[in-house]
């Protein structure tokens, strides 16, 4: 079957657009007529920004006309609704923001809109970034593209969903412990979260700061790649944003894996995997051993200790950063006849039952006679995770392991919280470590009964600031292997 144009790569987008081909206007038309034949179906968005939209096209082709040179020209990017977009709805998927317009634009989409995108939306995710399969919004539900029947993975989920229907071309995620990396692997594509502190906070609707990191997803590397480019580097904004220099990666994609020294980490419980994902991993394995790279075996012994601390450490920052929405300052006010009970009915009205177990964890972990023993001990064992990883990549460059211990499953399969907890097993040690790591897909597995083949993501990791080598091997592995291709995504309506 034939490509449409908005089917084609955010790279192959903007070499269009910019060679003038074709135009940004008819780009942006082409989605957002696609996005109304099928949102419906998908409900990837839950804000369509058309005239927006058409602005900005109408913009990149007068900078285009102007000589100007973009690296994203009229590439249509879905944004993850917890992004400040100035004069848009950001309502972190919460009653509590639902109609709360932002203000100003984060730096990440600022600077994106600046080398040429257009965005196109703001997507569904999880309440305030809390969760891993976008069923914890409070306004609406996201589906799978490649299954509809089943969830699209979390926080990032609408994003995920979009770009894999062909809704955006790129999505942008936030990652605080696996919401990028995660709903990538549920949907076919490339998922990167950076370094903390590459790409701005700044306009990021904040969960756990020292956590929090924006990052692309995309249907190719070289898309995650170009977008990174674009988006990193310092920013005065934001206070844990990094002054350092940003090699660029889009056009340092590696042919092979020749030299490089990838481990496979002994510690990590594969049990759950189950016998069929457990064999696509010992392929993608020696895939990379086939294109050069020799495998060597890494430990880390406290990585399984991530999820717990994990969850003292998130729930404390949240439970102090949630603390701004108080009917005060942002969005729903519950009136009362004093103001204490006004924040009380504001807080109980607007936020949903995961965000309210987060809030009471985290204060509890951060109250005094509590603190020593659960907040302080977690960040000790933050501690003491990111230094397995340190003595680990004295061995080896990269680290290969999964993304995800299941594919996609079906809505309301992991309704007790803790089974969810469990999906960021693999994906939260990187995180608590604050380093750059990726999904990029390696596979398919059809689950028991199921007719629809569903995705699986391969994570690979790289040392703090090596995202030119982690994207490099990722493409590598993906022009090598070309699972994306394999299948479709299936869709209820029409295609545009
Ligand atoms: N699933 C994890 C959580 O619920 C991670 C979320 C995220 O990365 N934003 O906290």
């Amino acid at each position: 079957m034939s490509e449409t144009p908005i089917e084609r790569s955010a790279a192959a987008i903007a070499a269009e657009v910019r060679a003038r081909r074709i135009s940004a206007a008819e780009i942006t038309e082409a989605t957002l007529s696609h996005i109304g034949a099928i949102d419906a179906a998908i409900g990837a968005y839950l804000t369509v920004l058309s005239d927006e939209a058409r602005r900005c096209a109408a913009r990149v082709d007068e900078r285009l006309r102007n000589g100007e040179d973009l690296s994203l020209a009229g590439v249509p990017i879905a944004v993850k609704d917890n992004m400040c977009l100035e004069r848009s709805r950001t309502t972190c998927g919460s009653k509590i923001l639902e109609r709360w317009i932002a203000p100003y634009t984060a730096t990440a989409v600022a600077r994106l809109i600046d080398a040429g995108a257009i965005p196109i939306g703001k997507t569904n995710c999880d309440e305030f970034a809390m969760g891993s399969s976008c069923e914890n919004s409070a306004l609406g539900v996201t589906r799978n593209p490649y299954d509809p029947s089943r969830v699209p993975g979390g926080s990032s989920g609408g994003s995920s969903a979009a770009v894999a229907a062909y809704e955006a071309a790129i999505g942008l995620g936030s990652d605080t412990g696996g919401s990028i990396r995660e709903p990538a692997a549920f949907c076919n594509l490339v998922g990167f979260k950076p370094t903390y502190g590459r790409v701005s906070r700044y306009g990021l609707i904040a969960f756990a700061s020292s956590l929090d990191q924006i990052g692309p997803l995309a249907r190719t590397v070289q898309d995650a790649a170009l977008t990174y480019d674009a988006m990193a580097g310092f920013d005065p904004m934001d206070a844990t944003s990094i002054d350092r220099p940003v090699e660029p990666t889009a056009a340092a994609l590696l042919e092979s894996l020749q030299g490089l020294r990838i481990g496979i980490v002994r510690d990590f419980d594969t049990k759950a995997l189950g016998e069929d994902l457990d064999a696509i991993y010992l392929r993608a394995y020696r895939d990379l051993q086939k294109l050069g790279a020799e495998l060597v075996e890494v430990t880390l012994p406290t990585a399984e200790y991530g999820v717990p601390t994990y969850y003292l450490i998130a729930p404390a920052e949240c439970s102090s950063n949630l603390a701004r929405f108080d009917g005060v300052r942002y969005g729903l006010r519950i009136e009362a006849d004093d103001v204490r009970s006004m924040y009380d009915k504001t807080r109980a009205a607007g936020f949903g039952p995961e965000v309210k177990r987060r809030i009471l964890i985290g204060t509890y972990a951060l109250s005094s006679g509590y603190y020593d023993a659960y907040y302080l001990r977690a960040q000790k064992v933050r501690t003491l995770i990111a230094r397995d990883f340190e003595r680990a990549f004295a061995t080896c460059d990269l680290i290969a392991c999964p993304a995800a211990s299941c594919t996609a499953f079906e809505f309301a399969a992991k309704s007790d919280p803790y089974s969810m907890y469990l999906m960021d097993y693999y994906t939260i040690p990187m995180s608590l470590a604050g380093l750059p790591a990726l999904s990029v897909p390696c596979g398919w597995s059809t689950p028991d009964g199921g007719a629809l083949p569903l995705p699986v993501g391969l994570q690979l990791s790289a040392p703090l600031f090596a995202e030119k080598l982690l994207l490099g091997a990722a493409h590598a592995y993906e022009r090598e292997t070309r699972h994306a291709l394999a299948h479709r995504p299936v869709f209820e309506g029409v295609r545009a």
